[in-house]
């Protein structure tokens, strides 16, 4: 999206916004209660019935343009969308690639492509929910990455591994990030990587190979092996070599959209602690009655107050064209932390009961703690505000 230089004031709507979205959502989450998430969490299954009840009522194509069959809705529309799945006890993650990765066929995709794929993702044909970047020997320092792709008449041959490459066996297309001209062949460490779309149902077995990754939340991440894959050019996503800035330009409203399922998370984990704290009787009192439980409770309350508003003030700016990068990373960082402070308290706050799984306060406790490692790490965003906002010196 184009930034518009302008000094107009941004408006930024507060209190139960898209309230029928919100409902819908909710409508749907009540046929997915938690025993369907526990069971899934047992066996590292994937939520294929809840991710095509969300694509068949039209929600995972809420960013794609409705020429192309989406509802081409703002972002922070999207971003209530992934909160209330959250907020409704369900689990976003699953399906919130597709509103990520989507942005970058959208934006740097040539119309060939996007009238080829995007009409079906928006139906839900095609699930568009892998997205290869992370390496494990390069891991943050995406421009080291070694996986290479070298063109040979209208194909590129690709070579090399990824690691954490999350629903890689629950998805149709995956983009991958590649390096087209080596590292020392390049000015800036940032040119020469190249953006692929590959289609998994041909290339597995022939030419990737994915194992799953036994993690400490069930988030269906693989390792992504690459052995001579040979990907027609036509899937080169732009121009060849600038990889890195498409990825670079989703990155906003990447941010915004995981701060929105970090609220979501935190809202649940934090009414079913108060929901506890008001009915559990110890000592003949509520155990919310106790300062030592309320008063977490209401700091967690908080300081998810104060993240929802930066995360809508990121979403407003965004949605106004405007430059929401330092918002954006705010939004992300106070967001991962604050639900990651309701789901500790509420932890805290059921005693023993929060680790019996028939209660869900572990599971969403683990599910709670990826936000600030994935998709970028606390530091990360850190390191962006440091630099970026405050202009201190780059630390790598
Ligand atoms: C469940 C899960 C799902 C994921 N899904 C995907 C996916 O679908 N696609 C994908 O591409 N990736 C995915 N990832 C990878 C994720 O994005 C990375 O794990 C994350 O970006 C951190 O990279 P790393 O693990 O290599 O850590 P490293 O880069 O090795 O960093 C390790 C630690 O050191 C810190 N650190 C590194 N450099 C600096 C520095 N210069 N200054 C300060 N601190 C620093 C980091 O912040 C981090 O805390 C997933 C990860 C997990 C755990």
């Amino acid at each position: 999206m184009d930034m518009m230089n302008t000094d107009a004031p941004v408006l930024v709507e507060l209190g139960n916004d898209y309230p029928e979205l919100r409902d819908a959502v909710a409508k749907i989450a009540e046929d997915f209660p938690a025993p369907y998430w526990r069971e899934l969490d047992e066996r590292s299954g994937y939520p294929t019935e809840f991710v095509t009840a969300l694509t068949s009522s039209g929600f995972l194509g809420a960013l794609i343009p409705e020429e192309y069959g989406g509802s081409g809705l703002p972002l922070r529309a999207a971003a209530v969308i992934l909160e209330e799945i959250n907020a409704n006890g369900c689990t976003a993650s699953p399906a919130h690639a597709q509103m990520y990765i989507m942005g970058t066929l959208l934006r740097h995709g040539s119309d060939a492509q996007k009238r080829k794929y995007l009409p079906n993702i928006a139906s839900g044909a095609l699930r568009l929910q892998a997205f290869g970047v992370t390496e494990p020997t390069s891991g943050s320092d995406t421009t080291k990455l070694k996986t290479r792709a070298v063109r040979e008449g209208d194909e590129y041959i690709v070579n090399g591994q990824k690691v954490w490459t999350s629903r890689a066996l629950h998805s149709d297309l995956m983009l991958l990030l590649a390096r087209t001209t080596p590292l020392d062949q390049v000015k800036k460490k940032t040119d020469g990587l190249s953006v692929f779309l590959v289609d998994l149902r041909e290339a597995k077995g022939n030419g990737i190979d994915i194992r799953p990754i036994s993690a400490l939340l069930n988030h269906n991440t693989t390792e992504v092996f690459i052995d001579n894959l040979r990907v027609p050019a036509e899937n080169l996503i732009g121009e060849e070599g600038k990889g890195f800035r498409y990825i670079l330009d989703g990155m906003n409203a990447e941010r915004i959209l995981v701060a929105s399922e970090c609220i979501g998370d935190g809202r649940w984990l934090l009414n079913r602690g108060v929901e506890y704290a008001n009915e559990r009787k110890v000592f003949d009192r509520a155990i919310g009655s106790n300062q030592g439980i309320q008063f977490p409770l209401a700091r967690a309350y908080a300081e998810l107050e104060a993240a929802d508003m930066v995360a809508r003030q990121a979403a407003a700016l965004f949605d106004a064209g405007r430059p929401c990068g330092e918002q954006a990373n705010i939004a992300k960082l106070l967001a991962s932390e604050a639900t990651w402070k309701a789901a500790d308290t509420a932890l805290q706050t059921y005693g023993g009961f929060g680790y019996a799984k028939e209660y869900d306060i572990e599971r969403k406790w683990r599910e709670a703690r990826i936000y600030q490692t994935a998709p970028v790490s606390t530091n990360l965003i850190l390191a962006y505000i440091g630099q970026h906002v405050l202009g201190l010196p780059r630390s790598y």
